[in-house]
């Protein structure tokens, strides 16, 4: 079984890149379906979500744009450390069918935050496409209409998710080890 340690931590392989692939595939066919026509904006929040990005954008075969935002801490009066503030939005998105491509959806304070933001930009559609969900966890309304695959509870590593900075290269998924 393969293992990697970060930092001071032990992870073993989870999913196999191969299985990773595959998963963006079928997505891909579905997002393919549902906007061929629609020319939509892939929104993509770093860093976590460039390699899901690039293998889903690539195999989507109609005109489309693709961004980049990053999500940054709030440096104002608020010091609930919880607000993040989405950086690298401008009003190319009003009126555009939006697709978030983000890494992992885990309780949705992130992504409800993200979406509240568009909002203000007026969109005509925000869906929301992510590599890993983890529907137990989930604590929003807003649905989590593109998923690429459903886990559990625990903390994972590799394919642009990281453990305080490390293991976004790997071309696999990891799991943390229960004796940590
Ligand atoms: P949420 O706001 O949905 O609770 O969490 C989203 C953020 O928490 C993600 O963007 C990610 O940074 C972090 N996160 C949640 N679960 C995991 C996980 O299993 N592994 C890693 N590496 N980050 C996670
Ligand atoms: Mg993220």
């Amino acid at each position: 079984m393969k293992k990697v340690k970060l930092h001071d931590k032990q992870f073993r392989l989870f999913i196999e890149s191969e299985n990773i692939t595959s998963k963006i595939k079928d997505l891909a066919e579905v997002i393919n379906h549902d906007f061929h026509d629609k020319k939509p904006i892939f929104l993509c929040v770093l860093n976590g979500s460039f390699l899901f990005a690039s293998e889903l954008i690539k195999r989507f075969n109609y005109d489309c744009e693709v961004s980049f935002v990053k999500l940054a801490s709030y440096e104002g009066v608020q010091t609930t450390g919880k607000i993040k503030n989405l950086i690298g939005l401008n009003d190319e998105i009003k009126n555009r069918n939006i697709i978030v491509v983000e890494d992992i959806v885990d309780t949705g304070n992130t992504i409800y935050s993200v979406s509240e933001q568009l909002k203000k930009h007026h969109p005509s559609s925000v869906e929301i496409a992510t590599l890993l969900y983890k529907p137990e966890a989930y604590q929003k309304s807003i649905p989590i209409k593109y998923p690429a695959i459903e886990v559990g509870n625990e903390f994972l590593v590799g394919f642009g998710l990281d453990y305080d900075g490390l293991g976004r290269n790997l071309e696999d998924i990891y799991i943390i080890e229960e004796n940590n």
